[in-house]
């Protein structure tokens, strides 16, 4: 049977850690306050959103909710972040994405605060993680992916690693942060002419493809000693599903991340680690 790299375990190893900090911030001064602005309804949306709040609870962090109309306008929409970023009691903030169609253009990301990012999209992470410096905030789900393959003691230095997807979100900044950990990274998407040809000679395959199924026993080598991290989530008759067949695979493979309960909580667990970076920072600067 292949190991699978279950995030329960870990979020319950270090969760009381993360409480402690919190109740330390606190006590030096400022309480961790999280704040999301959803725009419109959207279940996925209110889902995950519903998660992190949770989340923020148990770890005795601040949470608020603002809830914009599906149909705000551009005006309304700035200055609701706005004000979230000069609110001195908020220590990390994002809106939700997506955003509906009027507000698409928006450079969203690069709106927020870069001392309150806690999702680590802002130009300036993404400098830092360029520059292959992993020290300070790193997007929430590749950071999620390192900590488990961390705490199963797969080290990508010096191995074969193939990312499917090359979003800002997942892709992009999760092959910067492995290049920088020595990993030898090739980056496969939609326009990919063999995308088994890659995956086969890949000792951790990590899909960020949005596509069900789209990873099967055909895409793996023969010998099972293939790591394998899903990073997707698809709804497939009402039922939450990754890109990898998992049945297909698992028997097939040295370690596989299941869905649900794999890279999802382990991005939700890693915004609370960014949410308690960035009250720290907040608190030295404060102290300068
Ligand atoms: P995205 O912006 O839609 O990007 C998808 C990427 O996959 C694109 O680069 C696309 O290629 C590539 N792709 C699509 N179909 C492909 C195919 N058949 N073969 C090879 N590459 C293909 O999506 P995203 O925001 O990165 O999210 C990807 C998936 O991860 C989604 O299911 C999302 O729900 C999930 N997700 C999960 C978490 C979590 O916490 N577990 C967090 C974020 C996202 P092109 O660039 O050529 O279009």
């Amino acid at each position: 049977m292949p190991i699978l790299l279950k995030a329960a375990d870990i979020i319950a190893k270090y969760s009381p850690e993360l409480i402690k900090e919190s109740n330390f911030l606190a006590s030096d001064g400022l309480t961790p306050y999280l704040e999301v602005v959803l725009v419109g309804n959207n279940p996925a949306s209110e889902s995950y959103v519903a998660h992190k709040e949770k989340f923020c609870h148990k770890i005795g962090a601040k949470f608020k909710l603002t809830r914009l109309k599906e149909d705000v306008g551009e005006k309304e929409f700035i200055d609701c972040i706005k004000g979230m970023n000069e609110n001195p009691e908020v220590t990390g903030c994002f809106v939700q994405l997506p955003v509906p169609n009027q507000l698409r253009h928006l450079n969203i990301t690069q709106l927020i605060n870069p001392t309150k990012d806690v999702d680590g999209f802002h130009l300036k992470t993404v400098t830092d993680i360029y520059q292959g410096n992993l020290t300070g905030i790193l997007p929430c789900t590749p950071k999620g992916i390192i900590t488990l393959l961390r705490e199963n003691s797969i080290n990508p230095a010096g191995k074969d690693i193939v990312i499917i997807g090359r979003s800002y979100i997942v892709g992009k900044p999760l092959a910067l942060i492995l290049e920088a950990m020595n990993g030898t990274v090739t980056i496969c998407h939609s326009k990919t002419k063999d995308l088994a040809k890659h995956t086969k000679n890949a000792d951790i395959i990590i899909s960020a493809a949005g596509m069900p199924n789209l990873i099967t026993k055909q895409h793996l080598r023969s010998q099972p000693d293939q790591v394998l991290i899903d990073v997707g989530m698809n709804k497939v008759n009402g039922k939450l599903v990754g890109d990898i067949s998992f049945e297909d695979v698992h028997d097939h493979v040295k370690a596989i991340t299941p869905v649900p309960g794999g890279v999802g909580p382990m991005t939700v667990y890693s915004l609370m680690q960014n949410l308690l970076t960035t009250t720290k920072n907040i608190i030295k600067q404060r102290k300068v």
